[in-house]
């Protein structure tokens, strides 16, 4: 037996033994919740100071196996777990780590993310809100907007401007902002599910202490690529949750334990069903209620849809056993997650077209009119946003043409010009 399955089999017994001493369905979710971060199974990839065990991520999944052995559910999938609170551990100083870790990844905080504005998207690094310091603290104004769960999170990453003088992507810093601070103003948008999922958030002198600014003052544009690349990896079926992680879904934290476990297995059964990862069963659950498989085109249609599936799960299999070769496993992502992203938006938009074939007229009600309780109509709604969101398609082939192929960096007129001469003219939200 080589060390590695030693390792693996040591792991298994006593991630097992604590599962079954320690799960118990009727204990509160938000007990459980604390328990589990504390004993560090919840991440164990993450260090051993933060919450971890500092295991391998192919450890880890060993870890997640036997948790779900037990029936036990795991720590809430919020972007705050998934993309902030590893990149604080990896870009935060203590100070954040400890005030801010544990409140994240044991549920009793929200988070919201804090880039877009209505000037800058895919140019990000144009962004206008300004940071001016005063004293202790610094001073926020500006505009953002599309920001997921923003009315319902305590706290916002946010990426501002502190320096108009150099190029746009050297003057910005990325700053902890509390969202019940004096000057922050929500207005949610409603998408075309007919959800409230984003807003516009609207900072007018919103103070933030100076010991939140996370990493280096103008250096906030590697804070930015690393929190979305972390992001992106969420978005595919790498994440293990087959789905994408809704701020807006955190079951209350005095409920049973148990409760929410058994809610999570059926609710992940259906997210797994509507992206990459699990879209072959809802496939053959509508043929067998409404037939058609005998059609060629949708043989060819499901054919197609299934050989992508495969591409996608080799593809997160590859990126697992990438990060398996990292110094520090479980961060950094990198162009990996951007191919992982475009390809489970492929994934979803192939799984729609052969899923509304299949209902054929039925495809046209909605909601618990339609078949399978609306399933398919969600998806179809909900699938164009996976080509936009966390950086559209075509900034994943940008990045993956510069970082993987080596393709000279895009034509960008402005790269070394200060972002101030670039803006001349135009209304900024900058400091009074
Ligand atoms: C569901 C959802 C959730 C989101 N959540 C958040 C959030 O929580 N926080 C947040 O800050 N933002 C969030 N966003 C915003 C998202 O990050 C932006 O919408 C995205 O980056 C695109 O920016 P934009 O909408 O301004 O489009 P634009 O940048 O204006 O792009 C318009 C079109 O031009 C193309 N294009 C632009 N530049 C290039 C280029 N260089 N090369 C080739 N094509 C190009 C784009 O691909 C796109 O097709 C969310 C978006 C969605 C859909």
């Amino acid at each position: 037996m080589d060390t590695r399955s030693t390792l693996a089999d040591e792991v298994r017994a006593e991630a097992r033994d604590w599962f079954e001493r320690q799960w118990d369905p009727a204990r509160p979710l938000g007990e459980w919740w604390e328990m589990l971060a504390r004993s560090g199974w919840g991440f164990p990839s993450w260090p051993q100071a933060w919450f971890g065990r500092g295991l391998p991520p192919d450890l880890a999944v060993v870890v997640n196996e036997e948790r779900a052995r037990a029936g036990a559910t795991g720590l809430p999938e919020t972007l705050g777990t998934k993309a902030i609170a590893p990149l604080l551990v990896s870009r935060g100083d203590d100070l954040q780590r400890q005030r801010y870790l544990l409140p994240t990844i044991s549920g009793q905080a929200i988070w919201c993310e804090l880039f877009s504005e209505p000037g800058a998207g895919s140019d990000l690094a144009s962004l206008a809100t300004r940071a001016g310091r005063d004293g202790d603290e610094w001073v926020i104004n500006g505009q953002k907007v599309w920001s997921s769960g923003a009315p319902v999170s305590r706290w916002g990453l946010l990426v501002a401007r502190t320096d108009p003088d150099v190029p746009k992507q050297r003057g910005l810093s990325c700053f902890v902002v509390d969202m019940h601070s004096a000057g922050v103003e929500t207005r949610p948008l409603r998408t075309m599910t007919g959800e409230y999922k984003f807003s516009e958030v609207f900072l007018d002198d919103v103070r933030v202490p100076a010991t939140d600014v996370v990493g280096e003052i103008g250096r906030g544009w590697d804070v930015v690529k690393d929190t979305l690349a972390l992001e992106r990896k969420v978005i595919g079926p790498a994440s293990g949750s087959g789905g994408m992680v809704d701020n807006n879904r955190i079951p209350a934290l005095d409920r049973p334990a148990g409760d929410v476990a058994a809610e999570e297995r059926a609710g992940r059964q259906r997210g797994a069903m509507v992206t990459g990862a699990g879209g072959m069963a809802l496939v053959r659950t509508l043929l067998e209620c409404f037939g058609g498989a005998d059609d060629p085109v949708t043989r060819q249609q499901v054919a197609g849809l299934y050989c992508l599936q495969e591409v996608v799960r080799y593809t997160a299999l590859r990126t697992r056993a990438s990060q398996r070769r990292r110094e520090q496993p479980g961060f950094g992502p990198g162009p990996a997650a951007s191919i992982m992203k475009l390809l489970t938006g492929r994934s979803a938009i192939a799984l729609r077209q052969v899923a509304l074939r299949i209902e054929g007229p039925r495809g046209m009600l909605f909601a618990a009119d339609a078949p399978l309780g609306g399933v398919v109509q969600k998806l179809t709604l909900a699938s164009p946003s996976m080509a936009i969101m966390a950086g559209t398609d075509e900034i994943q082939k940008n990045i993956i043409a510069e970082r993987v192929l080596g393709l000279p960096p895009e034509p960008s007129s402005g790269r070394d010009v200060p972002w101030r001469q670039l803006h001349a003219g135009r209304p900024t939200g900058g400091p009074r």
